[in-house]
């Protein structure tokens, strides 16, 4: 019988492991995943210095591989840099780091084929049980979604030094396929990764186009490409609604433990792997704890449900509109929509002002909302 059995290694559950091994070594636990490897060189997660309490940074930062104190964002009508740290992991240094960790509870190259609280089945109807399984198998395909965020990133090295400030956010390219924008971080004076971000109604990529879009944009930039050493993609969907709850616990992605917006979800895994290991730690009652966690994830999350349907119900080439708002508001704002932490004051900024689409539509996307979830619970 084990403490706990993770269902998928991925971000969120390696992150679990992780910090129970480090709470309470004597834990028993084991970490399944249908991958032949525990390695990974497809994702750059990212997240904001602020989207973490200063405690729980200092004992992530061993897997930081940069760490930015400002960045910038550019719109047709304005460029600005803020003061707010960046960092982002490499998914490759973050396995291999992690393994040292984990790899006496890792076992790979076996698929789950059902989970329950206490049970994992694998295939011939194999059953394994533990005290708590935690099922962090990714996205859950059912989640009926408004659109996508999808995204192609290359990992280049350029003839010349670039600017090494993080552009999260350059509007400044030619609007199609829902809106868009580049993503640059600078990893060092001639090596960067350059992502086309899309927030689109259809799911899918053209790689051979974005090839074309990347040198265009270099260009644009009057910087040269020497090599291309690697390449990303992804699409996540953009949903209206929490992901349903079935009777289990959850993790990461399958437990909505993710910004609805931006899609990012390394803080916020993190943040419920440090609090479910002191809470085992300190054995507390697990199933409390898990419950009170996901109540004051979805109270959190609320608002931004419903900002996911203005983004979407507004015209494509009006969406910018709202970002480019946005931005404007001060760092203290942002730094909290980032955190997923909005006030009820950041929420009448956000909303502020003419919305990007007719009054009618956005009557619509609010009564729609307000149908599910009254955002305003949700927010202090
Ligand atoms: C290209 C890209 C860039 C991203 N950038 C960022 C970013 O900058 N910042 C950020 O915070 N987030 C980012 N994200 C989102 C982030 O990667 C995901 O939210 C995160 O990986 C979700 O973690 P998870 O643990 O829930 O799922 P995953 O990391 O997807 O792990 C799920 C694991 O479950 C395993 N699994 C699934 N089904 C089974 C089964 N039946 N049997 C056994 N194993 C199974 C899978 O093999 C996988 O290893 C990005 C995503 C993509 C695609």
């Amino acid at each position: 019988m084990y403490d706990f059995i993770f269902a998928g290694a991925g971000l969120a559950n390696t992150l679990i492991a992780y910090e129970i091994k480090k709470a309470r070594p004597q834990s028993k636990i084991l970490m399944i995943d249908q991958r032949k490897e525990f390695k990974s060189n497809s994702h750059t997660w990212s997240f904001h210095l602020g989207d973490l309490p200063a405690e729980s940074f200092e004992s992530i930062a061993p897997f930081v591989d940069c760490r930015w104190e400002k960045y910038s964002v550019n719109f047709p009508s304005y460029t600005r840099t803020l003061d707010l740290g960046y960092c982002s992991i490499h998914s490759h240094n973050f396995y291999e780091k992690m393994l040292t960790h984990v790899k006496d509870s890792l076992q790979l190259d076996t698929r789950i084929v059902s989970v329950s609280k206490n049970t994992v089945t694998l295939q011939n109807d194999y059953k394994l049980q533990a005290k708590y399984v935690f099922d962090g198998r990714g996205p859950q395909k059912q989640n009926k979604s408004l659109g996508y965020q999808k995204f192609v990133g290359f990992d280049v090295t350029l003839k010349s030094p670039t600017p090494q400030i993080p552009m999260i956010m350059d509007n400044c390219c030619l609007q199609s396929d829902g809106f868009r924008f580049f993503y640059t971080l600078p990893w060092s004076e001639k090596t960067m990764l350059i992502e086309n971000t899309y927030y689109s109604t259809n799911p899918k990529l053209s790689l051979e186009k974005e090839r074309q879009l990347l040198y265009e944009y270099v260009q644009q930039k009057g910087w040269e490409i020497q090599k291309i050493n690697r390449q990303e993609s992804g699409v996540l969907p953009i949903i209206a609604r929490y992901p349903s709850q079935e009777n289990l616990f959850a993790s990461g992605w399958k437990a909505g433990f993710f910004h609805p917006t931006t899609g990012y979800s390394f803080p916020v895994a993190y943040k419920f792997a440090r609090e479910l290991a002191a809470a085992w730690n300190n054995d507390e009652n697990i199933e409390k704890f898990y419950a009170n966690w996901v109540q004051k994830n979805k109270r959190n999350k609320s608002f931004f449900f419903l900002l996911n349907r203005l983004l979407f119900k507004a015209p494509p080439q009006q969406r910018y509109r709202i970002l480019e708002k946005f931005y404007k508001l001060p760092p203290d704002t942002i730094s909290r929509f980032y955190r997923g932490e909005i006030m009820k004051r950041d929420i009448a900024r956000i909303f502020s002002g003419r919305p990007p689409m007719s009054i009618s539509k956005a009557m619509k996307c609010f009564f729609e909302h307000m149908i599910i979830k009254p955002f305003m619970k949700g927010a202090s």
